[in-house]
């Protein structure tokens, strides 16, 4: 499958095995400090593996200054194109057979061009996209989208409102009730300081499935262990209708650069809270850019992953996501 995704694409040498670490590196900016040796271990025990894995969260974008203004000038490594055929380099290199798209921007025009970038790529399995979840008209903007196969779910960029109030209000709610007769799930995007809103507005829903997107941003300081979010992502992950991605969590780190012990007890909270059965992975590329190439990342998951039984392993890189997703 992954040679297929790579002679599709045109991406020839990827397509013939051959990895191309050079570029990766290019693409990522990768800060992580590792050897080409121990690189090329943790990439040996990667493809020496047979699993399926997904990558749960990702972005495509046709980069411009005024759809993308979260894009700051700071972020000069995300201002320009990511799409299918950048991605498929990745996946191809870091053994990553099919991926789920999420919205970048919250826009209607955006969830109809991701479900079409979809069309006819096996490899992109599903999409979360954006629709007006608190307009009164909500629900004729989900008939418009009930047979598009590839949606999978919705995601509102909570994150980034003002009112911190704002999971509890009604027109809101409405909307999320209305997304059950559609099979659809929701992604929640939030800080770690959102996160007591987070569960009572999950406690009103015990019927939708829910996906906690990046852990839920811990403020991962060098010395300081966010007790705070590893308290409150515990409470929250006692209700079973709450799937999590392990994602986005290196550029959470307030640091210049980055190891793999700065987030080791972040996933220990992660792994304990939402177990092998809830915890997926996710990429959250390309804004993982900002701190790591996207071979990097999964070669650094794999390595906290490698503890977990074979079961557990193929629970946390395809089949919680697939679950979660309900994905075909
Ligand atoms: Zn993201």
């Amino acid at each position: 499958m992954l040679r297929a995704i790579a002679i599709a694409l045109g991406v020839g040498s990827l397509a013939n095995g051959t990895r191309n670490s050079h570029a990766l590196r290019t693409l990522g900016r990768a800060t992580i400090v590792r050897s080409k040796s121990e690189r090329k271990n943790l990439q040996d025990r990667i493809s020496g593996e047979e699993m399926e894995r997904i990558d749960s969260h990702h972005h495509f974008w046709q980069y411009s200054a005024e759809n993308y203004p979260w894009i700051s000038e700071s972020m000069s490594q995300l201002r320009r194109d990511f799409l299918g055929r950048h991605l498929a380099v990745e996946t191809t290199t870091s053994q990553i057979s099919s991926v789920i798209s999420v919205q970048a921007r919250q826009s209607i025009e955006e969830t109809n061009w991701l479900l079409a970038q979809s069309v006819g790529c096996d490899w992109i399995r599903g999409v979360v996209g954006w629709l007006p979840l608190a307009a009164s008209n909500v629900c004729d903007e989900m008939e418009t989208l009930r047979e598009q196969p590839k949606l999978c779910g919705l995601r509102h960029v909570v994150q980034d409102e003002l009112d911190d109030g704002f999971l509890a209000r009604s027109d809101f709610n409405r909307g999320i009730s209305a997304m059950k007769d559609y099979g659809w799930t929701y992604d929640i995007l939030i800080y770690g300081r959102q996160l007591p809103f987070a569960i009572p507005f999950v406690d009103r829903h015990p019927d939708q499935m829910f996906v906690l997107d990046h852990i839920a941003k811990p403020t991962i300081q060098p010395d300081c262990f966010d007790e705070f979010w590893s308290i409150q992502l515990k409470e929250l992950a006692k209700r079973s209708n709450v799937a999590c991605k392990f994602s986005g969590v290196v550029t959470e780190i307030r640091a210049h650069g980055w190891q793999l012990h700065q987030i080791q007890p972040y996933w220990d909270t992660a792994l304990e809270a939402f177990g092998t059965d809830r915890l997926m992975f996710g990429s959250d590329w390309p804004v993982c850019l900002l701190k790591t190439s996207y071979a990097d990342w999964v070669a650094s998951v794999s390595s906290l992953t490698s503890q977990l039984s074979q079961a557990e392993q193929e629970n946390f890189w395809s089949k919680n996501a697939i679950r979660a997703y309900r994905l075909k």
